[in-house]
């Protein structure tokens, strides 16, 4: 028997559940189907950093439009996404002064709490940190971090609440089009029928294009993280921070750990099915080199655990956010490892390109799925080296 939607997500991370929950405030009646279960993908890896700081414009617009969502979530969504607030410091080698300067800027243009702050201001900030005199950073005092899986799950039950569809363990083997309209989706268990259908499957994702004979520019990206015990001098809290100038990351994970990813050294390429559960050769050794040029109190931390994820990345790093290929079949994919603290607003803005042929809560026409073969690649305003290189 086959069963109708008025919409198909395929996936069940944090884009298909903002879309789904988006889509149900809308009226619709969408249905998610997810091979596994809710958060299996990158979302369920994701580090969950939320912040506005980015080079390019419209991806700190879309992060500015989503941060009301983990501020408020028990009002908009309901529940808790686990939303903490710890501040956000973003580092750059002395090269980049002058473009981080021009990017807080466009930050505070846009109206992101955000400013410039000196060496003594980072120290006040986070008095363990290793910081040179002379230097500046960018400071978000509103930003931090949330939980992926609450977040996701958040918008399913939400959108659950007003008529949308979850199937977990239901893999999408085909999608059907009919006379250059998608009508459905084949799934090992049974066929669906909709007039939109939607690429939200991450890693997966151009495996999903190809089932409509689009080949999407979206590679596996496989990315280690590794949570660290903090000794007791480096207190109970510290602010989240990009330290672009020793490739790291890190943001407390609740009053003992410490998580920490790298920008460098991130896999491309592979099978999106590949376990997560290990991490690559040394990367334990080289976290623990990173962490303590930044945190010297760090070296007497410990290893608490270690795994890995996979996101599908584009190759200019940016997500795709449009309609491409037979008619109702629409593409949020590509996130490059950036995409959960936008997935709130990529969802508001997908539901309006579906539902009234434009986004309007953000312009997402620079995150069309031309720009590759046009060689148009998104580049940032004043722009910083690739996050991940
Ligand atoms: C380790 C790591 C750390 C990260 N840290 C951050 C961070 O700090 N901040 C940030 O903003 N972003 C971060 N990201 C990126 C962010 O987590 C991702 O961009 C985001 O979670 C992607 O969500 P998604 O819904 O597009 O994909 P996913 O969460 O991967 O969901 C896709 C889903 O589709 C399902 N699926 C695939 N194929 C099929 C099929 N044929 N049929 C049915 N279902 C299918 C999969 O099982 C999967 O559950 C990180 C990513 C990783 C991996």
């Amino acid at each position: 028997m086959t069963e109708t939607a008025d919409a198909i997500i395929i996936g069940a991370g944090v884009h298909g559940a903002s879309l789904a929950f988006h889509l149900a405030r809308r009226g619709l009646k969408p249905t998610v189907l997810e091979q596994h279960a809710v958060a299996a993908g990158a979302t369920g890896r994701s580090s969950g950093l939320v912040r506005m700081h980015y080079d390019i414009e419209t991806d700190a617009r879309l992060a500015w439009a989503s941060f009301p969502y983990f501020r408020d979530w028990g009002e908009r969504v309901g529940g808790d996404c686990g939303f903490t607030r710890t501040g956000f410091l973003q580092l750059v080698r002395p090269a980049f002064y002058d473009r981080l300067r021009a990017n807080v800027a466009m930050h505070q243009r846009i109206g992101i709490p955000s400013l410039v702050v000196s060496a003594d201001d980072v120290r006040r900030l986070a008095p363990t940190i290793a910081i040179e005199e002379g230097a500046v950073a960018a400071f978000e005092p509103e930003s931090g971090y949330a939980d992926p899986t609450a977040t996701a799950t958040g918008f399913l039950a939400a959108a659950r609440g007003v008529g949308a569809h979850l199937v977990q363990g239901c893999r999408v083997s085909g999608v059907t089009v009919e006379g250059g309209r998608v009508s459905g989706v084949e799934t090992d268990r049974g066929s669906y029928s909709a007039p939109i259908v939607v690429d939200c499957a991450g890693a997966w994702a151009a495996g999903i294009g190809r089932m409509v004979g689009l080949e999407l520019p979206v590679d596996v990206w496989r990315h280690d993280t590794a949570y660290i015990r903090r000794p007791p001098e480096m207190g109970t809290s510290h602010p989240t921070v990009i330290d672009d100038e020793n490739a790291l990351y890190f943001r407390p994970e609740g009053r003992e750990l410490t998580l920490v990813g790298l920008e460098d050294g991130s896999e491309i390429g592979g099978s999106p099915d590949r376990e997560t559960a290990s991490t690559g050769a040394g990367f334990g050794e080289r976290v623990a080199e990173r962490i303590t040029a930044r945190l010297p109190a760090m070296a007497a931390g410990t290893l608490h655990s270690a795994h890995s994820g996979q996101d599908g990345i584009t190759p200019d790093q940016r997500a795709i956010i449009d309609r491409a290929g037979p008619d109702g079949f629409y593409l949020a994919c590509g996130f490059s490892g950036t995409g959960f603290k936008t997935a709130p607003a990529v969802g508001a803005c997908l539901s309006e390109l579906i539902c009234d042929g434009r986004a309007s809560t953000v312009d997402v026409t620079p995150f069309s799925l031309r720009r590759f073969a046009e060689g148009r690649p998104l580049v940032g305003e004043q722009p910083y080296e690739r996050i991940w290189r």
